[in-house]
């Protein structure tokens, strides 16, 4: 078809794929107080920037997140390049950072290897609320240390990453157990499902059949029911696993992290083993618990991945699910984002004025902003309201004429009038005071 002909024929344009969102400026605010927390966190807690690629050979996720899970049967975007290759969208990063933990030799260096993201994931699953398409995920992962320190260390960095959110979460907790106990844990689950056979949801009997654990995590009412009764998968923990987990548990009381212990979580991806962890949120506009992150120990994906056994933990947040969240609980996060000084301005000359005063200003290293094309003086203050400046400086014709700039207090709302010239120093001098 000829360009001429369709715009005849009236074609509508173009829309967002199912389950894919834009992110437009008003809400890059929230996302900027997420990602800038995440920065902080990793520099507190010692984590080094890693940036997987998207794209990624698809047996990484075969292997790595497994076979049989969901993420990898029904949700990877998948698709065969002009090279022949098989290739995936990451559902998720984890296996990623074990290849490159690999791949870049890592293991040489001193362990923990203490590394984190910010990225986007895809997932082919049925969008809902805080369910996506392609969403994003921050997480942080510590490679080659086994110890129960290292659990704690980063369910307390979610925890207080949350919390700084103003978001009360709930510690979920549980361990799964080693691969080497766990035959005889999903002998005793499977002996007790087959009785209730006649009850449990469709996927749940293929569950039984191939990977009875995730039969735990199964949403339908009908075999939540069934799963009260199931045998819990820490009374069959081996004496290891078990010490690691009473350590962990330890380690949380001394932080005074109160954890819900949970039996039935056992996360979607095969490569979890021992301590499996998330934050649930309690939200009513989702109906129940909101699940912002979660993660846990996996200290077999770098054999499974062909690289050298590496005891290794993670934690994943979705960056989607915290920003609803915010936006819902409408808080204000958003202080250090708070400008020092707006500047007003009232006609053609002032205009000019405006731009270079707020070069003058910045240069200064004054938080300073303005919008340059709005006209009324109404209109510009009820902006600088809205963006929390602490002083407007206004600019209209008799200022230029007198060469002097109007300082309105935005707190309390006392105006003084500063010669042109003094103004950068007389409202740095303002600022310090009001910060003080
Ligand atoms: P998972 O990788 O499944 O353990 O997920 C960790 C976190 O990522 C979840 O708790 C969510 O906050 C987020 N997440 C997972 N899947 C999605 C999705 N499809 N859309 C939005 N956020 C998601």
């Amino acid at each position: 078809m000829t360009k001429s002909s369709q715009i005849k024929k009236k074609v509508p344009p173009p829309k967002l794929l199912r389950g894919m969102k834009d992110i437009l400026p008003d809400e890059q605010l929230y996302w900027n107080v997420i990602r800038d927390q995440v920065r902080s966190f990793a520099n507190d807690y010692g984590f080094g920037r890693i940036d997987t690629p998207t794209l990624e050979p698809e047996s990484l996720f075969k292997r790595g997140v497994g076979d049989m899970t969901d993420i990898v049967q029904k949700e990877m975007y998948s698709f065969v390049d002009q090279g022949g290759e098989h290739i995936a969208a990451r559902p998720e990063a984890t296996a990623s950072i074990v290849r490159a933990y690999i791949e870049h030799g890592m293991v040489s260096l001193p362990q923990p290897v203490k590394l984190y993201y910010i990225g986007s994931m895809f997932r082919h699953e049925r969008p809902q609320f805080g369910r996506f398409r392609q969403f994003y995920q921050f997480g942080f992962e510590s490679l080659g240390v086994d110890q129960p320190v290292v659990d704690a260390e980063l369910i307390l960095l979610g925890h207080r990453l949350c919390r700084d959110l103003q978001l009360d979460v709930r510690v979920q907790l549980n361990s799964i157990g080693d691969p080497k106990s766990r035959g005889v844990y999903l002998e005793a689950l499977k002996s007790y499902l087959k009785d209730y056979k006649k009850t449990l949801c469709e996927s749940c009997l293929k569950r039984l059949a191939k990977n009875p654990l995730r039969v735990l995590d199964c949403k339908e009412a009908s075999c939540q029911k069934v799963l009260e009764g199931a045998p819990q998968t820490f009374d069959y923990l081996a004496d290891d696993a078990k010490q690691h987990f009473v350590m962990l548990m330890e380690h949380l009381d001394e932080l005074e992290i109160a954890y819900e212990l949970n039996p039935r979580l056992v996360r979607g991806l095969d490569y979890y083993n021992r301590t499996v962890f998330e934050y649930w949120y309690d939200d009513e506009q989702f109906g129940g618990n909101l699940a912002l992150g979660g993660g846990g120990r996996y200290d077999y994906l770098s054999s499974i991945l062909g690289g050298r056994p590496t005891p290794a933990v993670g934690l994943a947040m979705g960056i989607e699910r915290l920003v609803l969240l915010l936006k819902e609980k409408n808080t204000y996060p958003f202080m250090q984002y708070r400008p020092d000084v707006f500047i007003a301005q009232l006609g053609d000359q002032a205009r000019k004025k405006a731009l270079r005063l707020f070069d003058d200003l910045r240069t200064a290293g004054i938080k300073v902003r303005q919008t340059f094309t709005r006209d009324g003086l109404g209109g510009q203050l009820g902006i600088a309201d809205k963006l929390g400046a602490k002083f407007v400086l206004i600019l209209g014709q008799k200022e230029i004429l007198d060469q002097t700039v109007l300082v309105r207090d935005m707190e309390n709302g006392s105006q003084e009038v500063v010669p042109y010239e003094k103004i950068v120093k007389d409202i740095q001098k303002l600022i310090h005071k009001k910060d003080a």
